[in-house]
């Protein structure tokens, strides 16, 4: 259970004052901290002194992924000031997927800001992502704060307050005209919610094979990451089982990676227990409900490719409604804008919990979208 910090007041806990290099940043100001749980989660609250300084642009993009990069395009040539602040790398989603990642998507289709993309293959690698999202940002001149993190946003309309705190740990704050949420859906991932998913053998992220050669793996899930890491783990010499609480694998799994996955598991060199469910994860073993009965089988890692989901609490406390049985938050279609008036949303985070219906092929064009109605609403 990790300590999150957050900016903004907090009420119901009792205030703490500190300064000096106890404050926040060595140099920080004097702040007041707080320290509150909520369900499974602590809060550390930093309220800001009344004499931090601000900074004034006509709009916020939170989030420096695909999605965020394209509004920060647009609003720009549209003629606005814009600041992206992004808590860890620009496209930091795409940094921290697969290392050999190859995309389903061909270059033109990733493109943003009419910018070409180019790759060696048919489909870009990871690698070559990386590079070009790099290199729109420095051609754009985008303003972008890496490792600063968007905590709260008070204000209204036309004066929105941006509390933030900075790689060092200082507390920042931005003043916009408007605000575009673009946060995307890669920091949560769907837990199986089973005794042992804890475990430091249980991991939510897939990087590469190797530290797996030799060992007993067992991947959940039935998509297309799944079906991935299980084939990478196999070949890198891991002993690997497959569990999938549905009865098939995943039609949607792309036609070049499922014939390779049905016929590893058709030949027994990955086993699979499909239509079954983990019930229990233990130091040196895995507890599966399948079909026939009860199974425990040897484990020694555990690979849970279970999916993503967007931080719903904390659009929630920005003021973002959902529908109530898909999730989805409650957004104007033809300009993105939420219930909460001069507040945007944009890529991955307007599908809700169903976040294969938006990715960076179509996401991309929510910049135009919002950029328009910017423009439409501020003159530009
Ligand atoms: C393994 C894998 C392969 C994929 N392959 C493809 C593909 O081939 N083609 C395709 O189109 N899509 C693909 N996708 C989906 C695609 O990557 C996502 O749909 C896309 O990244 C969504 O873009 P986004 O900008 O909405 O969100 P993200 O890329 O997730 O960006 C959101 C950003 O917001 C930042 N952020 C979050 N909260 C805060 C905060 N409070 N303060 C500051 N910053 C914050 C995050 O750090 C992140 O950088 C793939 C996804 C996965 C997992």
């Amino acid at each position: 259970m990790g300590l999150e910090e957050r900016v903004g007041p907090e009420p119901g806990s009792r205030p703490e004052r500190r300064s000096g290099a106890d404050s926040l940043g060595a140099q920080g100001p004097t702040c007041v901290r707080r320290e509150v749980r909520q369900g499974e989660r602590r809060y550390l609250y930093w309220n800001l002194p009344a004499d931090l300084s601000e900074v004034s642009v006509d709009v916020i993009v939170v989030g420096a992924g695909p999605t965020g990069l394209a509004c920060a395009i647009e609003v720009q040539k549209a003629g606005f000031r814009v600041k992206t602040i992004e808590k860890g790398c620009v496209v930091n989603s795409l940094y921290k997927y697969p290392t050999n990642l190859t995309f389903f998507t061909t270059p033109e289709l990733l493109e943003i800001g009419d910018i070409p993309m180019t790759a060696v293959r048919e489909k870009p690698t990871r690698g070559e992502a990386l590079k070009y999202y790099r290199r729109v940002a420095s051609h754009y001149r985008l303003d972008i704060n890496q490792y600063e993190q968007v905590n709260t946003v008070t204000g209204n309309d036309g004066d929105f307050v941006v509390d933030t705190t900075d790689r060092v740990g200082a507390a920042r704050r931005y003043r916009a005209l408007k605000v575009i949420l673009a946060t995307g859906f890669y920091d949560i991932p769907v837990r199986m919610s089973v005794p042992g998913e804890d475990l430091p053998k249980v991991h939510h992220y897939y990087q590469e094979p190797h530290p797996f050669y030799d060992c007993d793996v067992a991947v959940i899930g039935g998509q297309n990451s799944a079906a991935i890491c299980a084939l990478d783990c196999y070949r890198a010499g891991a002993r690997v089982t497959l569990i999938h609480r549905h009865p098939e694998l995943s039609p949607k799994i792309k036609y070049w990676i499922l014939p390779d996955i049905s016929n590893r598991i058709k030949h027994g060199e990955i086993n699979a227990y499909l239509d079954s469910r983990v019930e229990r994860i233990e130091q040196d073993s895995l507890h599966i409900q399948t079909p026939k009965g009860r199974v425990a089988i040897p484990n020694d890692f555990v690979l849970a490719m279970t999916g993503y989901q967007p931080d719903i609490e904390f659009l929630a406390s920005l003021g973002i409604v959902f529908d109530g049985q898909t999730r989805k938050p409650r957004t104007n279609p033809d300009t993105l804008e939420s219930d909460r008036p001069g507040m945007y949303l944009a890529g991955v985070i307007v599908a809700g919990m169903h976040t294969n219906e938006i990715f960076i092929e179509n996401g991309r064009f929510h910049g135009g979208q919002i950029a328009t109605d910017i423009a439409a609403k501020l003159g530009g």
